[in-house]
């Protein structure tokens, strides 16, 4: 890096003593980049099913659950850029990762019309003593990344946690599905009557938390569901 002497921009210095870099691959970040720097950006396997209807997303919850509609940014696959940006947010608790993924997406969601109609972001919550330990909930920054981007509001209290679900790694779809399905319930406050909710999670996998939480929704009163993440496992599309 080239160091200018006495006229160099105080960013510069900072950047050098506290180098910003890019989460997904630890690059140094240039200057108008933020959180992931643009080569990791254009190297995403992207879906685009936010264009699609009918996508391999919405068509995996067919038979499950009752979605208007369900996008995916990116798919996540092992090893892969996703899976470091989520590992980032997720273990090394670098929330900016989350709020600039939700950020970055919502606007691709707005210019593409898929937010039109949308009333509230719902995240999927986690178990409060989990959110405790990681001091936040994802998918609740996630959203709030969405809301800065599209000026949708945040519904947090729609789904709320009941119990603590095992690390569901190791377990069979049966296993997994009968693991999730009490986990969840509807907050005590009534769902706004007509409302299309957004609910947002980080990664789907076999999607049967997300088919829990859309259920549970529909159930609880006269409304629509959405679903949108940030990733999909391409083994829970196919
Ligand atoms: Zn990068």
């Amino acid at each position: 890096m080239r160091i200018s002497g006495i006229t160099r921009p105080l960013n510069d210095l900072l950047s050098l003593l506290f180098p910003r870099l890019c989460q997904a691959c630890g690059n140094h970040l240039v200057r108008n980049e933020q959180v992931i720097c643009t080569s990791c950006l254009l190297d995403m396997p992207l879906t685009g099913f936010h264009l699609q209807r009918e996508n391999a997303l919405e068509r995996s919850l067919w038979g499950r659950c009752y979605a208007e509609k369900a996008t995916a940014w990116s798919y996540y696959r092992r090893g892969g850029k996703m899976q470091q940006l989520i590992h980032r947010l997720k273990y090394s608790g670098i929330k900016e990762v989350g709020t600039f993924l939700g950020r970055y997406y919502g606007t691709i969601l707005a210019d593409s019309g898929f937010m039109d109609g949308i009333d509230y972001l719902v995240p999927v919550p986690l178990h409060p003593s989990r959110e405790r330990k990681r001091g936040f909930n994802q998918a609740e920054v996630i959203c709030m990344g969405i809301s800065e981007s599209t000026g949708v509001p945040l519904l947090r209290t729609a789904l709320i946690r009941k119990g603590r679900s095992d690390t569901q790694t190791r377990k069979s779809r049966v296993e997994r599905w009968e693991n999730v399905e009490n986990i969840f319930a509807t907050g005590p406050d009534p769902l706004p009557e007509e409302a299309h909710l957004l609910v947002v999670d980080d990664v789907i996998t076999t999607g049967s938390t997300i088919e829990s939480c859309v259920n549970l929704l529909r159930e609880a009163g006269p409304i629509k569901v959405s679903v949108v993440a940030m990733a999909v496992a391409e083994s829970g599309t196919s």
